[in-house]
């Protein structure tokens, strides 16, 4: 039996309200999928789903062994690296340090027993070094605590360092095949342009979970989260490219205009982001070192590499003298062990 998931009607002290879009009812999918999707008294139809899908795995086919971490049968471990380091990472340049990682650590077992030095080693060039410090003890955990598997399910892949919901669904979808969908941000706008014909950030995230779970095709569901988010990352972006996108004959945004795009990030030059780079590459390069010889290096006031060793430190990125941590010229940083 379908149900019914009723939308927020009115846009009155609450969120705003899905709007009608002029041309396309609301879409309610067929019976074998379930769920119907409109808000109370909408008009409906039924809306091409199965063509929509099939239209999509069509596009996705020949993308389907597009990066190294995709095989057939998948690795969870593989799995696993490749979508921590997708977290903050565009996948073109995840894919060569993706190589040069697994190449190092083909496996949870020689992760965990690498060193931290070793492992932020490899990592370095990808940045957000802290993902590389909860990888590795995610590893140390799986293999204290899983005996060296890694768990297919989302509540206990959950439990680990550094894999919060998104990756923990895409581990299990992905590298185990489990039914549930994977929603980064490129899949969420899919799912939010696709089915309800708004963006997003107007729709509570257990509608669009609900949405995506319905829309999942459960006979394939790796298949379906990775083409899902590949069209997020191609076709449905910011700003959409629907004259290429495979759902276009379906697509309830079709021909919208996107959200005004966000803010522009606060500036790099001179920020402590920026001194904090610029120190770990140091502490990459040589290890130890003293704070001296990181302001030769990066050309920072020694009163700014202690703020930055403090916070790498406290992520686990270096260990540091208590000198260092004061700023004292002659204290030592070095990379973890
Ligand atoms: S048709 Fe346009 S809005 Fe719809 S999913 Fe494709 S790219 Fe996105």
């Amino acid at each position: 039996m379908g149900h019914t998931i009723s939308l927020p009607a009115s846009p009155a002290n609450s969120q705003p309200a899905l709007r009608r879009h002029p041309t396309r009812p609301l879409m309610l999918l067929e019976p074998e999928c379930t769920p119907v999707i409109r808000p109370a008294h909408a008009p409906t139809r039924l809306a091409p789903v199965l063509s929509m899908r099939s239209a999509l795995l069509e596009w996705f086919r020949p993308r389907r062994f597009a990066y190294p971490w995709r095989s057939d049968p998948p690795d969870p471990y593989r799995v696993l690296v490749s979508e921590v380091m997708l977290q903050q990472t565009q996948a073109a340049r995840v894919a060569p340090a993706f190589s040069a990682f697994v190449s190092q650590f083909p496996t949870v077992q020689s992760l965990a027993a690498a060193s931290k030095a070793e492992v932020l080693r490899t990592w370095s060039g990808l940045g957000y070094n802290r993902r590389a410090v909860a990888l590795h003890d995610a590893a140390r955990l799986v293999m204290r605590d899983h005996d060296g598997t890694i768990p297919s399910d989302p509540e206990v892949l959950v439990r680990l360092p550094g894999i919060g919901p998104y990756t923990a669904a895409a581990v299990a979808s992905i590298g185990f095949g489990l039914a549930v969908p994977a929603l980064d941000s490129n899949a969420r706008r899919v799912v939010c342009r696709a089915v309800l014909g708004v963006e997003p950030s107007v729709v509570p995230n257990r509608i669009v979970e609900e949405t995506a779970g319905d829309w999942l095709d459960r006979a394939d569901p790796a298949t379906w989260n990775q083409a899902v988010m590949d069209l997020g990352r191609e076709a449905c972006r910011t700003t959409p490219r629907c004259d290429r996108c495979p759902l276009r004959h379906g697509c309830r945004f079709v021909g919208e205009r996107p959200a005004k795009r966000r803010a522009r990030q606060p500036r790099f030059e001179g920020s402590m982001r920026q001194v904090r780079g610029a120190v770990m590459r140091a502490v990459l390069d040589r290890s130890p070192a003293t704070i001296a010889q990181l302001g030769k290096v990066t050309g920072f006031a020694a009163d700014r590499i202690g703020a930055a060793v403090n916070g790498l430190c406290r992520d686990g990125l270096v260990s540091a003298t208590r000198g260092a941590l004061a700023g004292n010229p002659a204290g030592r940083v070095r990379l973890p062990e």
